[in-house]
This record gives C-alpha cells, structure tokens and sequence, in this order.
C-alpha cells in the first residue's frame, strides 16, 4: 500500500481519462492521493479540485496559493479559499505555499509576504502546510522558522507550540540539500520525495534520502511533472509512485512494501491526525 502525497490530477491534463487514472493507482496499491489545486485563485480552480476530492474516498485536497501566483493573492482571494477549505473535511492541507526563485512569475518580495500571510492561515485552521520550494532555500528555512518556530514564551504556549509542530507540514519535490532537510525535520517537517529521486544525475539527492529517517519520509509524484525512470518523457500518473518508492527502498537496503507502509503511517499522522481541518479553541 501506497500514498502519493503531491498529485495534481484535477487538471486538463486528465481530462479526458481520470477514471482511468484514478483506477490504474487502485490496481498499483496507492491507496490514497493528496491533490493540490493550484492556479489563479479567482479562477474556480481551487473548488475544482476540492470536487475532485468530495467525489473520491480516495482523494483527499489542498488548497493554496502557489509562489508562481502570488501576485494574485488577495483579501478576495484570502476569503474565497478560507470558506472553501472551512466547508470541505476533505482539505487537509493549505498548500502549496513557499518560493521559487527559479522563474519569476512574482516578484520575490511578494512571494515572501504572500508565504508569510498563508501560513498564518495555514495555522489558524490548524492545517499542516505542504511547501514549494525551489532556489530559495536559506529564505524558505529563515521564514519557517520565523513564523512556525518554537516561541518558548511559556509552558503552556510551548505545549501548543509543540503540538502544532508535530505536524507542522511536508517540504514537497525536495531538491533540497542535507542540511537543509535536517533543519525542517527539527521544525517538525516531514519531507517528500517525487521522480527526481530516480534521476541517474540525481546522485546528491539520492545520498541525502539515504541519511534521513525513513520515518520522516514521504512519497509523491507531482504528476504530470517528474515522471520516475523507466516512464520518463511519459505523462505521469499517481500509480507511478511505487517507482519512487522502489527507488527510495534499494537505496534503504528494504523492501518496497515497507517504504509503502512506513510513509502511509506518516502520510495518516501528518495529515490525517485528530483535529485536522478544525478550528482550535480560542
Ligand atoms: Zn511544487
Ligand atoms: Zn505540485
């Protein structure tokens, strides 16, 4: 059994055979998939792929505003995701959220505040947050810790403090140096490994999924994108998570079925644990 825990399989890349697609990951064992919405906010593209997920037992949804789209983050904006994600169980994440400093699709100070502000959603709904990040690294670590960090104001704040940070969120598609992974884990973080992994230039990457605990590790495939070797060049599709997973074990010294088990039982205590998607007590 297998979860890919950053798909997007609500676009037209699917259109015309999702069932299909969502059939061949049953058949493969991925039991469970996290669709990510993504897009202009304004759009309709967020309720989109929330249907996607009160149609499937096996899909589960998140919402956010990705760093390509900052610029469209607005109070508007703000309000329109809020409500979606108060009216659906089915949204267990905000997300993706963070900065890519690779394109410029937003100005970089935009996509800082914008990351700042949807956090801070993130955790007055008592979501975990998925996070994109690409060259950006030192900015993206600084703000997490910023404003997900440990207050050690008082027992009771750094009870809840921690708390929160057990299942503060996931760093998605890391690419990512060791250093970099092992500051997350210590803010509470999980990290989540796509096709990349499977790339033979990939060998950094590959060393860094060797160190760290399995038990912080997920699986994704960020489908259509990075599609796993031997599909590479193909459309990706979720069922082609066990690749990754294949991957992630050899490089473990175990089994496939254990990295399946093992990031499930991750997959269900990060986003899955009692209380996600409520609001906390004042
Ligand atoms: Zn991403
Ligand atoms: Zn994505």
């Amino acid at each position: 059994m297998f979860v890919d825990s950053h798909c997007h399989i609500d676009g037209p890349e699917y259109d015309a055979d999702r069932a299909e697609v969502i059939a061949r990951a049953r058949d493969a064992g991925v039991t469970t998939m996290l669709n990510v919405g993504t897009g202009d906010p304004h759009s309709g593209a967020f309720e989109r792929a929330v249907a996607l997920a009160e149609k499937h037992e096996s899909i589960y949804g998140a919402i956010g505003v990705h760093p390509h789209d900052a610029k469209l983050f607005d109070d508007a904006a703000e309000d329109r995701l809020i409500n979606l994600a108060k009216q659906s169980a089915r949204v267990i994440a905000w997300g993706e959220i963070g900065l890519d400093y690779h394109y410029d699709h937003s100005p970089h100070d935009v996509q800082r505040e914008v990351f700042r502000r949807q956090l801070r959603i993130a955790r007055s709904l008592n979501l975990p947050v998925v996070i994109h990040s690409r060259e950006a690294d030192d900015d993206t670590i600084a703000i997490l810790r910023e404003e997900m960090g440990s207050t050690g104001v008082s027992p009771v704040s750094q009870a809840q403090d921690a708390r929160a940070t057990s299942r503060a969120g996931v760093l998605h598609c890391f690419g990512g140096s060791l250093n970099m992974a092992q500051q997350a884990i210590d803010l509470g973080f999980y990290i989540s490994f796509a096709g990349n992994l499977t790339f033979k230039k990939a060998t950094d990457l590959q060393a860094t999924a060797r160190t760290l605990p399995l038990e912080r590790l997920l699986v994704e495939t960020d489908c259509p994108y990075l599609t796993p070797v031997p599909f590479r060049g193909k459309r990706n599709e979720p069922a082609r998570v066990v690749e990754t997973a294949k991957y992630l074990a050899a490089l473990k010294g175990v089994a496939a079925e254990e990295v399946g088990r093992i990031t499930s039982a991750n997959f269900a205590r990060l986003f899955l644990a009692d209380g996600a998607g409520e609001t906390p007590p004042a």
